[in-house]
């Protein structure tokens, strides 16, 4: 039986720690995708503020964007991450055991501010003891040079990684979806990332639109060989108050079943090469926002627990 390469062992043998990420939403966050720079609405799948109702009520937040000359809410934000990371790293130490963390800034696009704004945010995060590095998510289309060369600074001292959003491959598939950019724009901004000696993370998702299995494992090698170091796999869901919810309901979009979903991540790990970390082989929501597939509802563990059986049959240990 093989032992499959997970991000958690990659950390715990590098830093010989249980190392675990602290999820961040920032308030002051949007993307390109929503806020009209590049498209309106956002990518089909995801839930913003273009569909809440809220929207009104919100019109006098404060959105960044790359220009922005002036960030008024800079100390509500070190506010919102400095009380984030305390009460995440107190549960994780308390429930998980975790010794040390990776500060993840997960919602929206976490680069897509002025440099000052996020090189704030990020010193401020690296400034605990027992932060070892950071995590940011971002798009391909949103990442400046001068940001880049700061994070190549920060990497000699820290743990660094950029996790991109590639999903599809297929440029028919990216439009579909709306998401504003196109596979060589990703693939670019990964290359670029490497060259320069960064960690890269790569996002693929797999039920997309019109895709059969062999598109998404497609996908899935392209981005082994532009050179990604870890990945995380996720099963496209529907959640209300969406575009994706609108083609759903019409059927004009079916999404994977739990059976495709699990083969398909089963032959993506099997082309994985070895040094590819994974950080991710399902995701889902148990809330009553999620529309479809109610699989991608259950608890993580029943869905972690099918996964883990195909693993077995196809000569992995369970993760
Ligand atoms: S890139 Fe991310 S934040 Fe932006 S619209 Fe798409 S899913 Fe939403």
């Amino acid at each position: 039986m093989k032992q499959l390469h997970t991000f958690g062992t990659y950390l715990k043998k590098k830093f010989k720690y249980k190392v675990s990420k602290i999820p961040l939403g920032i308030s002051g966050f949007t993307c390109p995708n929503i806020d009209g720079t590049v498209a309106k609405g956002g990518c089909t799948f995801c839930l913003n503020d273009s569909f809440s109702p809220n929207l009104a009520k919100n019109a006098g937040k404060t959105f960044l964007n790359l220009q922005s000359t002036s960030n008024p809410i800079l100390d509500q934000q070190i506010l919102e991450l400095e009380e984030q990371i305390l009460a995440t790293r107190k549960m994780m130490k308390t429930q998980w055991g975790s010794q040390k963390f990776l500060v993840y800034f997960q919602a929206f696009t976490n680069t897509y501010a002025p440099f000052e704004t996020l090189k704030a945010l990020y010193d401020k995060a690296l400034s605990y003891d027992d932060v070892i590095g950071l995590s940011i998510g971002t798009r391909s289309d949103s990442v400046t040079e001068e940001l880049l060369d700061y994070l190549v600074e920060l990497s000699k001292e820290k743990e660094i990684w950029i996790e991109y959003g590639i999903q599809s491959i297929y440029d028919e598939t990216l439009e579909k979806i709306n998401r504003g950019h196109n596979s060589l724009n990703v693939e670019e901004a990964i290359k670029h990332a490497k060259a320069k000696g960064l960690n890269v993370c790569g996002h693929l998702i797999f039920g997309l639109p019109n895709e059969n299995q062999e598109m998404m494992l497609n996908s899935a090698k392209a981005a082994y060989a532009w050179g990604i170091d870890s990945v995380k796999y996720h099963p496209l869901y529907v959640v209300k108050n969406t575009l994706l919810a609108n083609d759903y309901k019409s059927g004009a979009f079916e999404p994977i079943s739990k059976e495709d979903y699990i083969d398909t991540l089963i032959k993506a790990i099997q082309l994985k090469p070895d040094h590819i970390s994974i950080q991710r082989v399902t995701a889902g929501i148990d809330d009553q926002t999620l529309l479809a597939p109610t699989w991608c509802g259950l608890p993580k563990n029943n869905m972690l627990n099918s996964i883990n059986k195909e693993l077995q049959k196809n000569g992995f240990l369970a993760i």
